[in-house]
């Protein structure tokens, strides 16, 4: 299986390049962000909680999210081609309990892929994206919280996955299929 870890800056254009991986390699996609915004849309508890969190740019709790994951993982088939984790983990306690999670089912995280865009093009292409999202996370306020919080909390998971020798970075800047290049050359190395 090819379980990868898709990670990089809000912004950075994981959601986009995730939808092509998942089409060229057949991943199962996970995305711990869709997940609570579906919660929200449905007005559920967890959602209404969550949504406290999102529209402040803050992080959902670690608890929260590894609880989800771990639910959500026992009813993904252990026979699919391989899982994508796309915002997840953004934590190195997210990180860790992934780790012990894929290990313990037998299907180990293969690799982490960071795409990495400055921070002066992450802004542009939030608030061009927030023109049409309908995110209410996507303004001004929120996305240099989000971006901060990235730098804080989320870009040492970088260090914990390059300690298991499964970190590569890419660079984030170019067209589509440009970053999508690079990308394929990561993973069919990472099949070999
Ligand atoms: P995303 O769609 O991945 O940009 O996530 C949107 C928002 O959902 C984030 O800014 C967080 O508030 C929350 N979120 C998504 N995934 C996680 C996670 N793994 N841990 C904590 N919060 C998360």
């Amino acid at each position: 299986m090819l379980n990868l870890v898709i990670s990089g800056a809000p912004g950075c254009g994981k959601g986009t390049q995730s939808a092509l991986i998942i089409e060229k390699y057949h991943l199962i996609h996970f995305s711990t962000g869709e997940l609570l915004r579906t919660e929200i849309n449905l007005g559920t508890p967890l959602g209404i909680e969550a949504g406290e969190y999102i529209n402040k740019g803050n992080l959902v709790p670690d608890e929260m999210i590894i609880d989800i994951i771990t639910n959500a993982i026992h009813n993904l088939c252990k026979t699919c081609p391989g899982i994508i984790f796309d915002g997840f983990p953004r934590t190195v306690e997210q990180a860790e309990a992934l780790e012990k999670l894929m290990n313990g089912l037998g299907i180990p995280v293969s690799a982490m892929i960071e795409l990495k865009v400055p921070d002066r093009d992450l802004m542009n292409r939030l608030l061009i994206r927030g023109e049409t999202s309908g995110r209410t996370d996507d303004n001004l306020e929120t996305i240099k919280k989000r971006l901060d919080v990235f730098k804080s909390k989320t870009a040492p998971v970088t260090d914990y996955y390059s300690s298991l020798d499964k970190y590569h970075s890419i660079d984030g800047v170019g067209t589509l299929d440009e970053v999508f290049e690079r990308i394929c050359d990561v993973l069919d190395t990472e099949m070999l």
